[in-house]
């Protein structure tokens, strides 16, 4: 089993059709204890329960450090160790770039680009005492292309510093045997783009998909398996694109 006893935190996981939960779902399927974090306790430990005995759920606001501390030390403290991070959890918020006010602005860059910093500090120096754990950063195709259907400019300023801060983190943290990567989604059907597609739009976005198809959960999930097991021990830094070949 690829993630064998791993211990694996995922944030913004509860969401019942979302990126997290099935990565989450995909993790414990492969041997891995998934650790469910989001904003809501009860969703969290339910979604935590769906998947068996051996995972757990806890509220988690990524956006408060203390928050994020006390929850690493608590899955410290109940499974000895943390050995895959996956910072999920983040808002979208359809807006031009003239109507982005601060109050915008601080929401989204704070649950992407402050929880992905915060959450990662929180668990570093147990996975630096291991020499050992896979961090696996989720950015978007909106920081590559800039712009996307539903995520305003913020979301794509959010999600390009998400692979900035990703890379920086490889760099400084590989001597301590920890590897961080990043995946860029393309369009996948989750609760930030369900039942907001018109068939008119489906047919548009689909000429500039490749593959011919909108992504799904699941499809995310098996790239974060693979970030985060060891079949990807030499690869760290990475950027993975999951978009059915949107840039090419
Ligand atoms: P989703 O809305 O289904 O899941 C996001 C989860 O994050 C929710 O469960 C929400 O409660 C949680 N969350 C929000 N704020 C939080 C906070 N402060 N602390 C903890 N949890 C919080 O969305 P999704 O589509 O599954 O998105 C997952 C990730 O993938 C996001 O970072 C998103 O930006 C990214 N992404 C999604 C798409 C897409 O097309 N769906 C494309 C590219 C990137």
């Amino acid at each position: 089993m690829l993630l064998s006893n791993k211990v694996c935190v995922i944030t913004g996981a509860a969401s019942r059709r979302g990126i997290g939960r099935a990565t989450a779902r995909l993790f414990a399927l492969h041997g891995g204890r998934s650790i469910i974090l989001d904003l809501d306790a009860a969703q969290a430990e339910a979604a935590a329960a769906e998947l068996g005995e051996a995972h757990r759920g806890y509220a988690c606001d990524v956006t408060d450090k203390a928050a994020c501390v006390a929850v690493a030390e608590r899955i410290v403290g109940e499974f000895g160790r943390v050995d895959v991070l996956v910072n999920n959890a983040g808002i979208t918020q359809p807006l031009k770039f003239m109507d982005i006010g601060p109050e915008n602005y601080d929401a989204v860059l704070d649950v992407s680009l402050r929880g992905t910093l915060y959450m990662s500090q929180a668990v570093v120096p147990h996975m630096r005492e291991r020499k050992s754990g896979s961090i696996v950063c989720m950015s978007s195709v909106s920081a590559q292309r800039g712009g996307g259907i539903f995520g305003g400019p913020h979301y794509s300023a959010a999600k390009a510093g998400v692979l900035g801060l990703a890379k920086a983190m490889a760099r400084e943290l590989g001597p301590d045997g920890i590897r961080v990567n990043s995946i860029t989604p393309g369009l996948i059907q989750t609760d930030i783009t369900g039942g907001k597609l018109t068939d008119a739009m489906r047919t548009e976005i689909l000429k500039g998909i490749p593959l011919n198809r909108l992504g799904d959960a699941e499809d995310v999930a098996r790239a974060c398996l693979i970030l985060a097991s060891d079949l990807s021990g030499y690869i760290t830094g990475a950027v993975l694109d999951v978009n059915g070949g949107m840039l090419i």
